[in-house]
């Protein structure tokens, strides 16, 4: 079967590389079709679907895990409907509808909209979750599939965390890979920081808000897997600021000419504000999972909002 992602480049970052001792290479998973990573689970998640029997998806996010249902769809020749709340950007909306998928908005949080959103599934009508699904996982650990092809065994793997779907992709991926050794870096903001917020209470907790302007890693609470993960798996939690993640959106931008969300400035800041942990890794992966939330206008109001 035919995936609806594509294969990413895996180069090496000489600039990135310079601030650590071993080399850094970037999964480019910013150049998929749909804008992120995501389509990688999405579609495996909707082609799988499909073969079970949908006729119709529905998606409650207005970010990228929408855009990727939106794709997938159209690609599937399935119709899709996108329940967002009025806060969504009208950029946003326009690039769902771009995919040919019809735009609920309903209700003032992303939980109204949600709860809409379920009450039109059905047994054909089937409702994606942006993070929180083992088909996702399976689509995502393609990545690690594609780069063992590639001959690069790394020794460790950073990466953002919103819910989490990603980690436990990756993770899955490496085990799959006979990489289940590799440790993964799990990067968040703060104030979008669930992970580590549950890790250091030793609890599996929700948070009252978030207050990142990463909102793509503004899952309040991620999935159990990835909670669960952590005591399974070596997983270093850590949390840089928004404005470490807008300067590394930056100066990415100007090291590899890729624009991507604060959600993926989080990852390479560890790398532009070198971590410990990574300093003495001979080989290191970096999953640049991109994001299509970001244009030159919005990078600009950050840098000015953060003085
Ligand atoms: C969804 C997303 C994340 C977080 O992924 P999770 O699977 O929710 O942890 C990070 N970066 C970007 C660009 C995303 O779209």
């Amino acid at each position: 079967m035919k995936t609806l992602h594509i294969e990413t480049p895996l180069i090496e970052s000489i600039p990135l590389g310079k601030k650590v001792k071993g080399k850094v290479w970037l999964k480019l998973e910013a150049l998929q079709p749909s804008g992120s990573f995501k389509l990688r689970g999405i579609g495996y998640a909707c082609q799988t679907y499909l073969r079970r029997g949908a006729k119709k998806f529905v998606s409650s996010s207005g970010g990228n895990a929408g855009i990727a249902v939106a794709f997938a769809g159209r690609q599937l020749g399935l119709p899709v409907v996108v329940v967002v709340p009025e806060s969504t950007t009208e950029n946003a909306i326009e690039a769902i509808k771009q995919e040919h998928a019809e735009v609920i908005v309903r209700g003032g949080s992303w939980q109204e909209a949600h709860d809409y959103s379920l009450k039109l599934t059905d047994s054909e009508c089937i409702h994606i979750h942006p993070f929180d699904d083992p088909l996702l996982w399976d689509g995502h650990a393609t990545i690690l599939d594609e780069v063992k092809k590639s001959g690069l065994s790394p020794d460790v793997v950073v990466l953002s965390v919103g819910g989490g779907g990603l980690m436990c992709g990756i993770i899955e991926g490496l085990c799959r890979n006979n990489m289940a050794t590799v440790p993964v870096i799990a990067v968040e903001t703060v104030g979008a920081d669930s992970l580590a917020t549950s890790l250091s209470a030793g609890q599996h907790l929700e948070l009252d808000d978030i207050t990142s302007l990463a909102t793509s890693l503004g899952a309040k609470k991620v999935a159990k897997a990835t909670y669960d993960w952590c005591y399974k798996h070596e997983v270093v939690s850590h949390v840089v600021s928004d404005m470490e993640a807008v300067n590394s959106c930056l100066e990415f931008c100007n090291d590899h000419r890729l624009l991507v969300e604060p959600a993926c400035g989080a990852t390479l800041s560890t790398l532009y504000n070198p971590i410990e942990f990574l300093m003495d890794k001979k080989n290191i992966l970096v999953i640049v999972c991109g994001g299509s939330g970001v244009t030159i206008d919005k990078m600009n109001d950050w840098k000015i909002k953060m003085g």
